[in-house]
């Protein structure tokens, strides 16, 4: 079931891309396997999903050593800082930094494991009250103030854009985004690229791709709907 899941998921990102005029390899599927058994995992894996987006730490540390080693973890949830130095040699990319404080912790965390920690700055492009994120405007500020720590290196923007009954509707989210990430670029900061857009999940990953996305992030489509009640430590 996943692993068709996953296949067909792949299938209509490929279409998209396609009939986007893009480049199939500026577009990755990450399979969101949060609350889900290792077993899942496992069939994702083996319809050839490599890349797994994870939002709790104690999450990714308990299915890091169960599955093949050739398995990109990315962390997409809010981390706590106290939470870095667990997954500081375990993940590939953490796209939710928004603070200061959370991108200096990733800095000495990433020094101690002795590697660079590709990083994506959160953005709250809708203004939600409910959202983590930096505000659009503060973006640019933010990045400079972080530009310069040793052992990250900014590489994109992600956002998590409202839930909508029609992916359609997020688009204007997705396409300022896009304008954020360009603005940003022309800026030409040191040791920051903006080769990187996440957006895009189960409502909306095809509008996202049509409007530059390189990553989408898919959950339910894949693995089914969640249940977090079932869960004891969610
Ligand atoms: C859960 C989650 C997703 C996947 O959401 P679906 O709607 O299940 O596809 C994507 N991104 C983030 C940050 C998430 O927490």
């Amino acid at each position: 079931m996943v692993g068709q899941n996953y296949k067909e998921v792949l299938s209509i990102v490929q279409k998209t891309v396609e009939s986007a005029k893009r480049n199939p390899d500026d577009v990755t599927l990450i399979a969101v396997s949060k609350t889900k058994p290792v077993e899942l995992l496992q069939n994702a894996y083996d319809s050839g999903a490599r890349d797994f987006g994870e939002n709790k730490v104690q999450e990714i540390i308990a299915k890091y050593d169960k599955l093949p080693e050739d398995i990109r973890w990315h962390m997409i949830g809010h981390l706590q800082t106290n939470k870095v130095k667990y997954i500081a040699d375990k993940v590939y990319m953490i796209h939710s930094v928004d603070t200061e404080k959370l991108a200096a912790t990733i800095s000495k965390e990433a020094i101690k494991a002795g590697r660079i920690i590709p990083v994506l700055i959160e953005v709250n492009v809708a203004k939600e009250d409910t959202k983590y994120g930096v505000m659009p405007e503060e973006c640019e500020a933010f990045i400079r103030s972080i530009s310069s720590l040793p052992g990250i290196i900014v590489k994109g923007l992600m956002t998590i854009a409202p839930f909508v009954e029609n992916g359609e509707d997020n688009r204007v989210h997705f396409q300022a985004l896009k304008q954020l990430s360009v603005d940003i670029m022309q800026k030409n900061i040191d040791n920051v690229s903006m080769e990187f857009l996440s957006m895009g999940m189960s409502g909306d990953y095809e509008t996202a791709i049509e409007e530059g996305a390189n990553f989408v992030r898919v959950g339910t489509k894949i693995f089914g709907e969640r249940n977090y009640l079932a869960q004891s430590d969610k």
